[in-house]
C-alpha cells in the first residue's frame, strides 16, 4: 500500500500541469490570454523554487553550479529572440496568411477545443521531436544544443539555458507545422503554454514519482535519462511534451529499476561564462582542441608536481 507521502509525490506532476492550465484558462477566457500565461509561469517558477528546496529530488543539485548568470542570460536572451521573431512575422503579415485558414481543409475547426489541442500537442511534436533529435545525431546543430546539456544538475532555473540559434532551429520546426495545418489561433497559444509549462515542470529537481505519466508525457524522470552522459540513455526521449513519437521511432528509455544519473553534463569542453557560450558552437573544433591541450597540460602537471614550475622554484 503507497504511503501519503508517496501518494503527494504521485499527484505533484499533474497537479501543478492542471493547475498551470487552469490559471491560463481564466486569462484566454478574459481576453488576457498573454498575461494569464506570463503570470501563471511566474506562479508556476516560485511554487519550484519552493518545492526544490523543501522537497528536492536530488540534493547534490541543490549547491550552485555556478552558472545562474549565463543560465538567465540564455534564458532573457531567448525570450526576447523568440518575441522579436514573432512580432516581425506578424508585422511581415506571414501568420495571417496561414492563420484562420483550414490549411488544406483537414484541420477539424468544429471539433471541442481540449480535442484540438490534443491534436495540436501531438502534431506539433513531431516537429518538436525531430528537431530536437537532429540537434543531437547531426555535429553541425548538437555545437549549439551542447550549451543546454553542459548543465551539471537540472533545475527550474535553467530550463531556458538554449543557445538562440537553438531555440530558432526548433520553432522553425514546430510551429509551421501547426500553422500550415490550419490549426486556429488559440489552439496554438494553448500548445504554446503547454509546451513552456511541461518544459519548466521536466527540468525541476522536485520529488516526484509519475507511474503510468512515464508512457504518455515527457516526465521529469524521463528527461534526466535526456541528460545522462552516456549516450544509450542520453540520446532517447526527445519528446518535449509527449513522448509517442520516441516510442514510434524506438528512442523511448526508461529504467524504473535505477535512478537516473546525479552527475550529468558533456563530454566536450564549454566555457563558463554567456558569451563564452554563445560563441564556442561558432568556433567548436578551434575551442575543442584549445581545451583539450590546456586539460592534458593540467593533468601532466597533477602527474608529475616535481616537473612542475612550482615546486621548481
Ligand atoms: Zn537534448
Ligand atoms: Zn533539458
Amino acid at each position: 500500500m503507497p504511503r501519503p507521502s508517496d501518494l503527494i509525490d504521485y499527484a505533484l506532476w499533474p497537479a501543478l500541469l492542471v493547475a498551470s492550465c487552469f490559471g491560463m484558462s481564466v486569462g484566454m477566457a478574459s481576453n488576457h490570454g498573454p498575461l494569464a500565461f506570463n503570470v501563471t509561469y511566474l506562479c508556476l517558477a516560485v511554487a519550484l523554487y519552493f518545492l526544490e528546496k523543501f522537497h528536492p529530488h536530488e540534493e547534490a543539485w541543490l549547491e550552485s553550479d555556478g552558472q545562474e548568470l549565463p543560465d538567465l542570460s540564455h534564458t532573457l536572451l531567448t525570450k526576447i529572440g523568440v518575441q522579436v521573431t514573432v512580432v516581425s512575422l506578424t508585422n511581415f503579415g506571414i501568420t495571417q496568411q496561414f492563420t484562420g485558414r483550414t490549411g488544406g481543409g483537414w484541420w477539424p475547426a468544429t471539433w471541442p477545443v481540449w480535442t484540438q489541442v490534443a491534436l495540436g500537442l501531438v502534431v506539433a511534436e513531431f516537429g518538436l521531436y525531430w528537431a530536437h533529435r537532429v540537434a543531437h545525431e547531426w555535429l553541425p546543430l548538437w555545437k549549439f544544443h551542447a550549451v543546454h546539456h553542459s548543465s551539471r544538475k537540472l533545475w527550474f532555473f535553467n530550463t531556458g539555458r538554449f543557445h538562440f540559434v537553438d531555440t530558432l532551429k526548433s520553432m522553425l520546426f514546430a510551429t509551421p507545422v501547426l500553422v500550415l495545418a490550419g490549426a486556429p489561433g488559440e489552439v496554438i497559444t494553448w500548445v504554446s503554454g503547454i509546451t513552456a509549462f511541461i518544459g519548466i515542470l521536466t527540468h525541476c529537481n522536485v520529488r516526484m514519482r509519475f507511474g503510468w505519466l512515464n508512457f504518455v508525457f515527457n516526465t521529469p524522470g524521463l528527461h534526466r535519462w535526456h541528460h545522462s552522459m552516456d549516450l544509450r540513455e542520453g540520446n532517447k526521449n526527445y519528446g518535449e511534451n509527449l513522448v509517442l513519437w520516441d516510442q514510434l521511432f524506438g528512442t523511448y528509455y526508461d529504467d524504473s529499476r535505477r535512478r537516473p544519473p546525479a552527475k550529468i553534463g558533456i563530454r566536450e569542453a564549454m566555457p563558463a561564462t554567456f558569451i563564452g557560450q554563445i560563441v564556442a558552437p561558432f568556433t567548436w573544433k578551434r575551442y575543442q582542441a584549445k581545451a583539450a591541450a590546456e586539460a592534458a597540460a593540467t593533468e601532466a602537471a597533477s602527474r608529475s608536481p616535481g616537473d612542475s614550475p612550482s615546486s621548481a622554484r
